[in-house]
């Protein structure tokens, strides 16, 4: 029973490999290719979850903005719903695209529409031609010098 337990105490660490270690005790692969495959597999573990993070963010701003659309807000047309509402519908109050100060509050757009908290749980939905703007004046002729 006793040399079970020492064949199974080191291995190595690639998990498709498995093979009983000889040698230093700090040793982790049985050869290069198994450390350059573990290594690999990591690296392609690493950027996957890099992709997985930007896509849930990118899903989350295009569904706060979805969320924001349905309101009815338009440009200037404004809409009041409550933190609850906007909560049932899966709204992530932690990203925005950008942050607008005014003196009555701050506004937090996903893209060209934002909220502001106002009292009693009540949520302020607007809606900006700012971007509209911004567009425009890209595609315009370029000013004569
Ligand atoms: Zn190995």
């Amino acid at each position: 029973m006793a040399k079970l337990t020492y064949i199974y105490d080191r291995t190595c660490q690639y998990t498709g490999c498995g093979k009983e270690l000889f040698g230093r005790s700090d040793k982790k692969y049985c050869n290069d290719a198994c450390r350059n495959r573990a290594n690999s597999k990591n690296r392609r573990k690493e950027s996957w979850g890099e992709e997985k993070h930007i896509y849930e963010i990118t899903r989350d701003l295009r569904r706060n903005r979805s969320i924001m659309k349905s309101t009815g807000a338009f440009l200037d047309q404004t809409k009041v719903v409550t933190r609850g509402w906007m909560l049932d519908r899966g709204y992530n109050f932690d990203y925005y695209t950008n942050i607008l100060h005014t003196k009555k509050g701050d506004y937090f757009f996903c893209y060209e529409f934002g909220h502001m908290e106002l009292e009693n749980g009540k949520i302020l939905v607007v809606m900006t031609d700012r971007y509209l703007e911004i567009n425009i004046r890209a595609h315009d002729n370029p000013p004569n010098p």
